[in-house]
């Protein structure tokens, strides 16, 4: 026995040591792959939890490796942080979900937005707001149909000048919503005094919503984030929603908007209409 678990520690850090390897190889090769464009972007719908509307769709980038298949953000996006690529790949995902954007919008009455992802470095060390000035005057988009997400973290890490290019964000009318709320900093506080229009729920909270694990206390937290986001004039989105009770019940709880496998998988962006039907009602 005791050989065995020997064995399989050498086993766990082998594949720990390969997952490294590819990590770091893949952080390498991330700048000739986005010249031969082999990133693209699913969207993922954000629904009303009121009446079922589709309100915007978040851009998720994926990355086609010629040998490796489609490759999941979380192989490259966290060494693309460390090693400063995020900056230009971050770019190229902001144009890219702008003119998926402005073609929605030419195709439907009612605005969805598009909700992109924008890692803190792109804040202190790109120009995040001409980036954002340039995307929009290229694709014809209008300001309020982009939306910008940001990890507490990225806010809090390097206060300063994130609070001054938010605020410039937001001047232009672009929406800013925190990602993650709540497995970092969970400091509503803060939240009175940055020029934000909503707080993502990390999908962790929805263990406790309605699952075989589900309990009071975290109905009870979601619950008082609501009332506490509301008294600022703050949306509430949660992420993560998979089933049609967790979906209900978050109505139940003045949650604005739900986003998750039980409103639709992220996808290619042609499906996005189609959404419109994957309602809560259904
Ligand atoms: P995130 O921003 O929290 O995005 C939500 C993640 O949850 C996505 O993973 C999505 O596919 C997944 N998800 C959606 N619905 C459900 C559900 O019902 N259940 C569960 N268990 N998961 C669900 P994905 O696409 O693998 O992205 C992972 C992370 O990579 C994102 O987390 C985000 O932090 C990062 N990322 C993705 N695209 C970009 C990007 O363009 N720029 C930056 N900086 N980061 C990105
Ligand atoms: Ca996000
Ligand atoms: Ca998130």
């Amino acid at each position: 026995a005791k050989a065995d678990g020997r064995n399989r520690w050498a086993i766990f850090d082998a594949r720990r040591g390969a997952e490294q390897t590819l990590r770091y190889d893949l952080a390498n090769q991330l700048p000739a792959a986005l010249a031969r464009q082999e990133f693209f972007l699913e969207y993922q719908p954000l629904v009303s939890l009121d009446d079922g509307s589709l309100r915007g769709a978040e851009a998720l980038v994926r990355w086609r490796h010629p040998e490796r298949g489609v490759l999941s953000p979380n192989l490259f996006i966290p060494t693309a942080e460390q090693s400063g690529n995020i900056v230009s790949l971050g770019r190229w995902v902001l144009r890219e979900a702008c003119e998926k954007a402005a073609l929605w919008q030419s195709e439907r009455a009612d605005p969805a937005y598009v909700s992109v992802n924008v890692s803190a470095r792109q804040c202190t060390e790109g120009d995040l707001v001409a980036d954002v000035v340039d995307a929009l005057k290229d694709t014809g988009l209008e300001p309020a149909n982009l939306q910008l997400e940001l990890t507490e973290s990225a806010v809090m890490r390097s206060y300063d000048r994130p609070v001054e290019v938010l605020r410039r964000l937001a001047e232009l009318g672009v929406r800013i919503v925190i990602d993650d709320f709540g497995i970092g900093y969970s400091n509503l506080a803060y939240l009175r005094n940055l020029p934000v229009h909503g707080l993502k729920l990390a999908g962790s909270f929805m263990a406790g919503i309605r699952t075989p694990e589900a309990d009071v206390v975290g109905e009870r937290i979601v619950e008082s984030v609501v009332t506490l986001a509301h008294a600022v004039g703050i949306s509430v989105t949660a992420e993560g929603v998979e089933t049609a009770d967790q979906a209900y019940r978050l109505a139940a709880l003045g949650v604005d908007l739900g986003q998750g496998w039980h409103f639709g998988r992220p996808g290619r962006p042609d499906r996005i209409p189609v959404f419109e039907r994957d309602g809560i009602h259904d």
